[in-house]
């Protein structure tokens, strides 16, 4: 058996999630951990019908094709973006754009305005479905990028909100679809075929790759399914799993991990996920998941780290838990063991390697292989791995090397941007992860180090390259280098070197802890939490090789040199 693009290419993401066996149509889909409420994928799917009907006449899709010559070129006909922590409606604006054909830009819920307005333009996103809670952000992000408030739809649970009238909410524009149209025209209209002219691309996501400014990942419907597919053929969670049980929906929807397993794969398999809009205290958290019986798990190594650590986990019996996921960043083996201990006998436990460019997960638990602490498992049924030395020879087993992936839940490439594409791939169509691996005799996956310059903070990516951008703009800097701090609780943190000014220098004269202070603030004012400086270190320069690239080693070693001098 194998999966192909091919034999997946002619369905989009709406057909794949509503033509699921009645057994997981039937069954909850997602549950608000707050309220508790749930909601079939039935009735998803009645809401997707209706609201696509709503988005028809809101996009005036009839009268536009795609207005951008990127967009055109990979078949991209208009693109909604969504911008929202995890909700019952996420999948629902998802599913009613697939419908029609759009694009669906998938943003973290928790970006800052400034973030959006790249993110918007770097997309082509010409309409926003906004979560009240970023409604203020995404507004002023959206005058920047010539969105007008009409084009604005917003997202509560709350029955008693009042808007300005120039924007609408995602349940009027429902209802009024319904009124309009009656329930009976409901599913069969718009008369769109997804792939006959227009709309093979489901996602932009957003990641910097291997190097540079955040770009947009171009993502077929055919890669969710492909993935989807795949981890359906893997003992964690599927093997785990019966229609009825729970997911934990902590992790990002709108990030690739969160975006394949608790949006696609858990539906598919009749699993609810219950959906965290922020994280709860930790105790809060623990009792709702026994509470709610949530029994596989989805997770990034720092609440791996919480579990095993947290004083208030033995109160509670967990031995009902089934499975866990754990990736997005590095977790030892030891680590990895200590949570596997936290459930009962038959808790099954493995690492995945993904990466936004992978469409998803490359390797998990494919059925029959036993979990190996420390490694991230073994590929996933259709994947093929190499691992390559400098010179794109393929090492044997046992040896370190550059880890390149190839399998059909891969991304086209990036959005408008044909050398960043066109480097990210080798000639046979591998993809060059930027990261370092061994491969067991076994064929268990090891990752060991990161080629790239990128930090990973609970999970997130942080681009280098980006805060050292904003650095640059501000006039008391003159040269600056980001790389990331292993930090015991977030895996790393980003901390910057500086070079100051003519103008940072003066500003010196006063003291170098307020020039600090306001390099860090500015960060603060205008990226996500999760990018904030830890720590700015001033430097006479930024080593650089004679190409203008930051050497991240000699940084790094500074880094080792003023933890010995604190
Ligand atoms: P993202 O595109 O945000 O998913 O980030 C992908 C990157 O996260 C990979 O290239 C790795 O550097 C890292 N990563 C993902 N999964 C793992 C894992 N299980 N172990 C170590 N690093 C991982």
């Amino acid at each position: 058996r194998t999966i192909t693009s091919q034999t997946i290419a002619f369905m989009s993401l709406y057909d794949f999630m509503f033509t699921v066996e009645s057994s997981s149509l039937d069954q909850p889909w997602f549950v608000d951990s707050a309220t508790g409420r749930s909601v079939t994928g039935r009735a998803i799917k009645a809401r997707s019908d209706a609201l696509a009907q709503g988005l028809w006449s809101l996009l005036e899709l009839g009268a536009i094709a795609s207005t951008l010559k990127s967009h055109e070129d990979c078949g991209i006909r208009d693109v909604v973006g969504v911008v929202s922590p995890n909700s019952l409606d996420f999948g629902t604006v998802v599913w009613a754009s697939h419908k029609l054909g759009c694009t669906v830009a998938s943003i973290n819920g928790g970006s800052t305005a400034d973030e959006l307005k790249h993110q918007f333009s770097l997309s082509g996103t010409r309409s926003v479905f906004a979560h009240i809670e970023t409604l203020e952000a995404v507004i002023r992000a959206a005058e920047q990028c010539n969105i007008p408030p009409s084009r604005i739809v917003v997202i509560s649970d709350m029955e008693d909100l009042v808007l300005p009238p120039e924007y609408q909410t995602m349940g009027i524009l429902t209802v009024e679809a319904v009124i309009r149209l009656g329930e009976e025209e409901m599913s069969s209209a718009p008369p769109i075929n997804v792939h006959s002219q227009f709309g093979p691309i489901a996602f932009l996501c957003f990641s910097s790759g291997t190097t540079g400014l955040p770009k947009a990942v171009i993502i077929p419907h055919s890669s969710i399914i492909a993935n989807v597919t795949q981890l359906k053929t893997a003992s964690v969670p599927t093997g785990q799993a019966a229609p009825g049980d729970r997911a934990l929906g902590i992790i990002p929807f709108s990030h690739m991990f969160g975006l394949v397993t608790l949006v696609h794969l858990c539906p598919h398999l009749g699993v609810a996920t219950v959906a965290f809009k922020s994280m709860p205290p930790f105790k809060y958290f623990l009792e709702t998941i026994v509470r709610l019986r949530i029994g596989h798990l989805f997770l990034v190594p720092p609440l791996v780290n919480a579990f095993v650590k947290h004083p208030a986990t033995p109160d509670f019996d967990l031995e009902f838990l089934r499975s866990a996921m754990i990736a997005a960043a590095p977790l030892d083996a030891e680590m990895e063991s200590a949570f596997r201990r936290i459930g009962g006998e038959e808790f099954l436990v493995t690492q995945g390697f993904g990466m936004t460019e992978c469409g998803g997960l490359i390797t998990g638990l494919p059925m029959g292989s036993e979990p190996r602490p420390g490694s991230v498992g073994q590929l996933l049924l259709s994947t093929e791995a190499k691992i390559v030395d400098e010179h794109g020879v393929v090492l044997p087993p046992g040896q370190r090397g550059h880890l390149c992936v190839r399998g059909p839940q891969l991304c086209i490439g990036y959005l408008a941007n044909a050398q960043a594409t066109a480097d990210a791939f080798d000639v046979d169509g591998f993809l060059l992860t930027g990261d370092i691996a061994v491969m067991t005799a076994e064929g268990y996956y090891i990752i060991v180090d990161r080629l790239k310059y990128m930090i990973k903070n609970k999970g997130y990516q942080v681009s280098p390259a980006e805060l050292e951008a904003h650095l640059l703009s501000l006039d008391i800097i003159d040269d600056a280098g980001v790389i990331g701090k292993p930090d015991d609780r977030c895996g790393e943190v980003p901390v910057a070197f500086v070079v100051l000014s003519a103008s940072g220098l003066l500003q010196a004269t006063q003291g170098l802890e307020s020039v600090k202070d306001s390099i860090m603030l500015s960060v603060q004012e205008t990226k996500s939490n999760y990018k904030w400086l830890h720590n700015v270190h001033f430097v006479q320069a930024i080593p650089r090789l004679p190409s203008g690239k930051i050497i991240a080693k000699r940084l790094k070693a500074m880094l080792e040199g003023a933890k010995a001098g604190d």
